[in-house]
């Protein structure tokens, strides 16, 4: 692949790598496959032992803070400065993606062989599963959540505990049922006592999901909390900045809302993510189930 480059090329290309690791930016895969090495898929099929999950089978180091600095306007010296609003932010996965060599026929199960049993970062150490992700591998719709809880981490599935129960309903308002969705989080390990991953833990686990979405391709991701839209649209902005406004992640259209354990601490907001919701309905043809007002 290298030879069929230019120069000229490869030297630019390889600036513009070194460009982005000295931003932090870290978001390449590692054990990159080349055709020629690939097994084929049934003899990947029966050399895979996975974990036992009901689920089918079942991530990139620093992630950049982007801090953009507000612009002012140039105005007379004695007026005060106003500052413009910024920009929504906007994935800056797609010239990441596309300056680095893509898995050719990449799917979940490989996905879920690469991670293996993960011992990449500090989480493994005190998980007892990996939640790698569940549902339906070619849903129109994916929430992204932020990691396995204590119930999740028990069972190897994710979203299952009283936020897992409040998504669920959240879905099936949306007439849908977690089947027909794809349910996955930042980082597939559960952080002790919950706590937020760290920026090294999502850059190391965040490729998986970066691929895992590439693969399922979906409408929409809905990303469930600051900790997933930060991660994929590479930004350190508040959530509140943006939630319920439409962006773009690559193909799909990215909806941030409340996380679910943010609304059973303040049901109040519930009303806010409805609205979310139905944005993201409207967009894929759904109907609220009957009984839910709109
Ligand atoms: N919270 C998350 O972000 N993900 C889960 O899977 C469960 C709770």
């Amino acid at each position: 692949m290298a030879g069929q480059i230019p120069e000229s090329f490869q030297k630019k290309l390889a600036e513009r790598l070194t460009f982005y690791e000295d931003l932090g930016i870290r978001l390449f895969y590692r054990n990159r496959r080349t055709g020629e090495n690939l097994p084929t898929e049934s003899a990947r099929q029966s050399a895979t032992t996975l974990p036992s999950s009901p689920a089918i089978p079942r991530e990139e180091p620093t992630l950049p803070k982007i801090y953009r600095k507000p612009e002012f306007p140039k105005a007379a010296a004695a007026a005060p400065p106003k500052i413009s609003p910024l920009p929504l932010p906007t994935s800056a996965g797609p010239s990441l993606f596309d300056a680095t060599e893509k898995i050719v026929d990449d799917t979940l199960l490989r996905i879920r062989e690469d991670l293996g049993e993960c011992t990449r970062c500090e989480l493994h150490k005190q998980r007892h599963s990996i939640v790698f992700g569940d549902g339906n591998p070619k849903a129109e719709l994916v929430f992204v959540g932020e990691g396995p809880g204590a119930d999740e981490d028990a069972q190897g599935l994710p979203f299952v505990g009283r936020a897992g129960k409040l998504l669920t309903q959240m879905i099936e308002a949306m007439g849908l049922q977690r089947k027909d969705v794809y349910i996955c989080n930042v980082v597939k390990c559960r952080p002790p006592e919950n706590r937020t991953p760290e920026e090294d833990e999502i850059s190391t686990c965040s490729p998986f999901l970066l691929r895992q979405l590439e693969v399922i391709s979906p409408k929409v991701i809905v990303c469930l909390g600051a900790v997933a839209a930060k991660t994929l649209l590479q930004t350190n902005r508040g959530i509140s900045h943006f939630r319920g406004q439409w962006l773009d992640y690559r193909n799909s259209k990215l909806m941030a809302t409340y996380h679910p354990a943010y609304l059973l601490r303040n049901p109040n907001a519930k009303g806010e993510v409805w609205k979310d919701l139905q944005k993201v309905m409207a967009l894929l043809g759904l109907q609220a189930r009957k009984g839910k007002s709109s």
